[in-house]
């Protein structure tokens, strides 16, 4: 187990958080601010606690110059709203310097700091350890947040590790039990869901599943690999060449490890990559060869909601069709529905199956969205984060 703000005597201390702040932006405005709301009960508890709090976060890719476009001012200013109180911003473009931590030094209890974005100093992705110390001078103890860069060892997500004791907030915390406890100890049946276009990325997820899992549904793009590695005809769906044999490697181990593979039986096709491209349902042995798969077919619907019926634990990571093409949504869309209605604790991997959860309105009847696409994948490969790493364990 790690620490959490709750482990620590926060009273009085200055609290260096990391959070999130990398929210999008459009002519200077916040479009989405759920990342900064997402940070207050951490900030709250802090705020609430006496602690002196300093954030810190990324936006956009500025690498390592001072770009005002991706400057956290307009945070600032929304994080201030949310919590009806100042919050501390000096823009500097080398985000600490001496006025910068003598305002930090100067911050009472319960009062609130935004540094500049920290990729405003090229040392910030390279981890070098003398910006490292130079965030770290500025508080006492290290509160990491940002789940969505705790794959990355940054100064601002490990570095500072090495000066300050370090916890995690609310957010992490939730991350690190529903993908970390629940991947550990799941209740069984387990059903991982894997979908999405990339068979590459997914693969080192798919194998670690595969000692976990009691169930693997494989869908959406990826799944062409597998029926080519099958010895299927694919027509012109999506294939990863270079995949080919891992597919081939995964289902057979998963045969030797007495995990059950669920592959669409059915597809849903099209002649162009096209919403509006004319759209057939074959069997998967009966993909025409000018045709790509675009969605699964109602067959392999019905199987994927009989497994969820059955499961306790669901694991779901990627898209059953091209989504985002209203034509070739109903896979996905069934599949989310099935999750809703489902009683499992349903834990959803970031990216494109979080956005498809929400844009069919079922993301309030998840157990739990990951916010990190990358990050949550990784974990579920069963790696060790950097940004979790360096928290202390109980
Ligand atoms: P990934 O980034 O690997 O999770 O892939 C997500 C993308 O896969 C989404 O943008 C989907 O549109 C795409 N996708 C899902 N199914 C298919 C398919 N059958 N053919 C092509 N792309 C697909």
């Amino acid at each position: 187990m790690k620490k959490t703000v709750r482990d620590i005597e926060v009273r009085g201390k200055r609290a260096l958080v990391r959070c999130d702040f990398n929210v999008p932006m459009q002519d200077g405005a916040i479009t989405d601010d759920i990342r900064i709301r997402s940070a207050l009960p951490t900030i709250n508890y802090l705020v609430d606690h006496g602690a002196k709090v300093i954030l810190m976060s990324h936006m956009g890719r500025p690498k390592g110059e001072a770009k005002m476009e991706y400057s956290l001012k307009p945070v600032a200013d929304r994080l201030s709203q949310l919590l009806g109180k100042d919050v501390h911003f000096r823009s500097v473009p080398e985000v600490v310097n001496q006025s910068v931590a003598d305002e930090a030094a100067a911050l009472k209890d319960g009062e609130i700091m935004l540094l500049e974005n920290v990729r405003f100093r090229k040392e910030e992705t390279k981890n070098e350890p003398g910006f490292a110390k130079e965030l770290a001078g500025l508080g006492d103890l290290f509160v990491n947040d940002a789940f969505g860069t705790a794959h990355r060892a940054h100064c601002s997500t490990a570095g500072v590790a090495d000066h300050l004791p370090a916890v995690s907030g609310f957010l992490i915390e939730k991350e690190v039990k529903f993908l970390g406890d629940t991947l550990e100890n799941p209740q069984r049946p387990f059903v991982a869901i894997m979908g999405g276009a990339k068979v590459g990325d997914k693969i080192p997820v798919i194998e670690n599943l595969l000692n976990k899992v009691d169930t693997l549904v494989i869908g959406g793009g990826m799944s062409y690999t597998f029926f080519k590695a099958m010895g299927l005809e694919i027509g012109t769906s999506i294939l990863d060449e270079e995949s080919l044999e891992l597919a081939g490697n995964l289902l057979k181990q998963a045969e030797e490890k007495g995990v059950k593979i669920l592959l669409p039986v059915d597809v849903v096709c099209a002649k162009e990559f096209d919403n509006n491209s004319e759209k057939i349902t074959c069997k998967r042995d009966d993909i025409p060869a000018d045709r790509m798969g675009m969605d699964i077919g109602p067959d392999s619907i019905k199987l994927i909601n009989e497994e969820l019926q059955k499961a306790k634990t669901v694991v779901w990571n990627g898209p059953m069709g091209v989504f985002e093409m209203p034509n070739f949504a109903e896979g996905t869309k069934k599949v989310a529905e099935g999750l809703a209605n489902s009683s499992a604790a349903t834990i959803i991997g970031g990216g494109d199956s979080a956005a498809a959860v929400e844009q069919f309105g079922y993301a309030d009847k998840m157990t739990h969205i990951s916010t990190g696409g990358g990050a949550s994948l990784e974990f579920l490969e069963g790696k060790v984060l950097p940004g979790i790493a360096i928290i202390e364990d109980k």
